[in-house]
């Protein structure tokens, strides 16, 4: 089998300190699993800028183009606030997603029983939660034209932006939600707002008609988005897969994100288009950001992201059986008591990024 292509971006602050720690999976990976791995490694984001005076060089996205899946850390700090716009760390991370063509964001919101009582909301609530929240990153209402800001003839001002979704925009997502639901429990919910906004109308008959032509085994139903907000904090169980645009994706995916109850455990996923041969290029990161307040010191939680790379595992290289060892390595750790500061508990164990990336080779070493 042909190595697996992995360009990884540590990107800025803890970015490289977790990525660390994932080198070290991969690195176990390849000698425990004899799995082949191409890695390379680029610069993104502030790290980028200091070397080549822009933070998405076109080196960078070569490599990334020729990956087959890419790693990211995180972007961004203070050193680079005060550059203008067009140079700004965040720059290269929206630059490497539209150049990709990442149209399909996985955010799962997963709560692991040793972290179950980290949740602001009731342990019973969300114990045991497992969901998977599909946001359409490309279209809809952040990309709509027209959109701006114009001076009305009384001197008065109006903003707006559009709302607009082509069908093919939306059978593309519904495709990946429909094939990710049949890979869990065959339920997707599509979350729209039909009985206000008629792209949303479309949005709901376009993933009825998907539904009956190509996915019959998988149950769909569907929720206006204020309820769907509202029933995420009430009984979030009672979904496996949802399915949203853009906007509505980015507010209910960080909700669903704080049932968990930490930033530091949250792996996503973005992808692309499938090519001819069915793959799709793929970009995994944590959700969480370059954490300046801590970068530097050895405290990051690397969970996030050795979880996302599970996550490429899973979706990029069709490798579940790895992924679910990682996954269980993680909840094994935490099962023995070691937390990082950010998921300190009373009774538990304090430490490093460093200690918890060992430990998770600890137990990945006691499933072989
Ligand atoms: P952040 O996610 O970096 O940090 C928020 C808080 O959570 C901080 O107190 C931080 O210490 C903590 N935290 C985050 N990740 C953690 C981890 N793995 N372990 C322990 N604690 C963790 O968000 P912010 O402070 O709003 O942004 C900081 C910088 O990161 C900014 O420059 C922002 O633009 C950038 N950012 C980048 C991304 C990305 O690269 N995807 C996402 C969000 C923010």
């Amino acid at each position: 089998m042909a190595a697996k292509k992995l360009l990884i971006l540590p990107g800025d602050g803890i970015g490289v300190e977790v990525m660390a720690q994932v080198r070290r999976i991969i690195d176990w990976m390849s000698k425990k699993r004899k799995i082949e791995f191409d890695v390379s490694e680029g610069l993104l984001g502030g790290a980028a800028y200091d070397v080549h005076g822009t933070p998405f060089p076109a080196e960078t996205l070569a490599a990334a183009m020729a990956a087959d899946a890419v790693l990211l850390g995180a972007v961004g700090g203070p050193k680079w606030d005060d550059l203008p716009f067009d140079k700004k760390p965040e720059r290269g991370l929206l630059g490497i997603r539209k150049e990709m063509g990442l149209f399909a964001n996985l955010r799962p919101a997963t709560v692991l029983d040793a972290l179950a009582d980290a949740s602001t909301l009731k342990p019973d609530v969300v114990a045991g939660l497992d969901i998977m929240i599909l946001r359409e990153l490309t279209g809809g209402l952040y990309f709509g034209e027209p959109r701006g800001i114009e001076t009305l003839a009384d001197g008065s001002r109006r903003g707006f932006n559009t709302l607009v979704y082509t069908t093919a925009e939306i059978v593309r997502i519904g495709r990946v939600a429909f094939e990710l639901a049949r890979k869990r429990n065959k339920k997707l919910c599509s979350v729209d707002k039909a009985n206000v906004l008629e792209c949303t109308v479309l949005w709901r008959e376009e993933m009825i008609k998907l539904q009956k032509d190509e996915f019959p085994d998988v149950e769909l139903t569907h929720m206006y988005v204020d309820n769907a907000a509202m029933q995420l904090v009430r009984n979030p169980k009672q979904f496996d897969v949802m399915v949203t645009e853009n906007m509505f994706g980015d507010i209910l995916s960080d909700c669903a994100a704080m049932l968990t109850g930490s930033l530091g455990m949250l792996p996503s996923a973005s992808l692309g288009a499938a090519d001819a041969d069915g793959k799709r290029k793929a970009l995994y990161e944590p959700v969480h950001g370059s954490a300046p307040d801590i970068a530097g010191k050895d405290m990051a939680n690397p969970l996030a992201t050795i979880m996302s790379f599970a996550m490429c595992l899973r979706y990029s290289f069709d490798m579940a059986a790895e992924a679910d060892m990682i996954e269980t390595a993680v909840k094994n750790v935490l099962k023995g008591g070691l937390r990082t500061a950010d998921i300190m508990q009373v009774g538990k164990a304090k430490v490093s990024t460093t200690v918890m990336g060992e430990a998770v080779v600890r137990e990945l070493d006691k499933m072989v």
